[in-house]
């Protein structure tokens, strides 16, 4: 890597911790389980639950890592694996709409981030999404230097973004800024500012529409992650006049661990902007064999090798049921679930060495909620141990998700409740919680 695009070129500061906030005590005390259960009775998403297979006994606080698999997606794997696969073989891709599947189903996805339709395609993963969208807009702006990012981002993010100034002509940099500083960085020398929505560790929440703005004025195009936003927040990509956006299939939205990401081109540039990686599905005409690259009109450029069609079945299959679904009555709820969440921590978990690791205020919060400790680690493992699923991110925090669609509120207390038990008896405090395993 050139010394131009490594991270102590400008100020990385990815070994910061988020914010922290004291858990407070004192709080609601009119709340209790059969409040709780009162909340899910007036739910208007309550009847969602049942859209999915999740195990008795669990309370699952991790569908921002892995959604839950949706009632179904068995039986529709199994009729594509006997039917077009088995039956139809080749002849499915013309009559099973196998061909058409990444454009199908980013057009689903288009509903729920504010993207008119034909400006979202599922493919690849986000990790390459990312690549590909950093490699155009750079080349788009030929005549700047600079990546503008959070160094708190995603690190898959960075890394792309770095590898990707490996590949372009120099000198080009990142310049690594934080939270609400993001906009103080941009300059005229900025190609891309790229960040996350929805910060994977924390919560917090981007005002894309102004970060957005801001970039623009300076001449630079804007690629948002949405891999905490897609299905957990309202996100309108039009409206904000966002350029680019990449996104995870298999977070809220359910599509299964690894189902292809997205990726969003807003309608304006998107025959201006050149793909980075020009395969075969991207091309104008795949079927003609032209030795010659000639690019497709539209977003369908940025596809590159076959499509994973067993993936993209279970993946459609979640996507007709967020197919039901109001995102402002998800955010409604999201708010309702995080508030409890805070509030119950706050007033049956004090005493213990907990922070609030995200946002105190739901408006700049996503659909999660970070709670720092010390021992964060070993905590998550004791949750885990007694059925409430969270996980931990480095270094200290423990990431607790609150998918709409199918957490309750008795789920919030139930977790609150094996969380001040786990911390009350130290129940975490035994060496084979702190063994660290390969996934945290
Ligand atoms: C989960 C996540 C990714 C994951 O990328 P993959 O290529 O699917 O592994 C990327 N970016 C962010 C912000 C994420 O939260």
């Amino acid at each position: 890597m050139s010394a131009a695009t490594g991270p102590e070129s400008t100020g990385i500061d990815a070994a910061r911790p988020p914010d922290r906030g004291a858990v407070a005590g004192g709080a609601p005390a009119t709340v209790d389980r059969a409040a709780c259960a009162a909340l899910d009775r007036a739910d208007p998403l309550a009847p969602l639950r049942d859209a999915f297979t999740l195990p008795a006994g669990v309370v699952y606080l991790d569908g921002n890592s892995l959604g839950p698999p949706v009632a179904g997606v068995r039986e529709r794997m199994a009729a594509a694996i006997d039917g077009a696969w088995g039956t139809g073989l080749i002849r499915s891709w013309n009559t099973a709409g196998w061909i058409d599947a990444p454009l199908r189903l980013g057009d689903k996805i288009a509903r729920l981030i504010g993207a008119p339709p034909g400006s979202v395609a599922v493919c690849d993963s986000t990790s390459v999404n990312v690549f590909k969208l950093v490699v155009a807009a750079l080349r788009a702006r030929p005549d700047r230097g600079l990546i503008v990012t959070e160094g708190g981002n995603f690190p898959t993010d960075l890394y792309m973004a770095q590898g990707a100034l490996d590949v372009l002509p120099g000198p080009r940099a990142i310049r690594y800024a934080r939270g609400d500083a993001v906009v103080d960085a941009i300059d005229a020398d900025t190609a891309l500012v790229m960040l996350t929505h929805v910060d994977y560790r924390s919560g917090r929440m981007h005002d894309m529409a102004a970060v957005t703005r801001a970039a623009h004025a300076a001449g630079a195009l804007v690629l948002w992650d949405l891999a905490h936003s897609a299905g957990a927040v309202p996100v309108d990509l039009a409206g904000a006049g966002a350029d680019l956006a990449v996104g995870c299939t298999y977070k809220y939205l359910n599509g299964g661990p690894g189902a292809p990401a997205f990726l969003y081109v807003a309608p304006s540039i998107q025959d201006a902007l050149a793909p980075a990686l020009s395969g075969w599905m991207g091309h104008a005409a795949p079927f003609a064999f032209d030795p010659r690259y000639t690019p497709a009109p539209g977003i369908r450029r940025h596809l590159v090798g076959t499509p994973p069609i067993l993936a993209l079945v279970a993946l459609e299959a979640a996507l007709e049921v967020w197919d039901r679904v109001d995102m402002a009555a998800v955010r409604a709820k999201s708010v309702d679930l995080t508030e409890l969440f805070v509030a119950l921590v706050d007033a049956r978990c004090a005493g213990h060495g907990l922070a609030l690791a995200s946002p105190r205020d739901a408006a700049v919060r996503g659909s999660q909620v970070a709670l720092a400790h010390p021992e964060a680690y070993a905590v998550m493992q004791a949750l885990i141990a007694r059925g409430v699923i969270g996980d931990f991110r480095e270094p200290d925090v423990m990431r607790f998700g609150f998918a709409p669609l199918y957490v309750r509120h008795v789920d919030v207390w139930d977790a609150v409740e094996a969380l001040r038990d786990v911390l009350a008896t130290r129940a975490w405090d035994t060496p084979a919680y702190r063994t660290r395993a390969a996934v945290t």
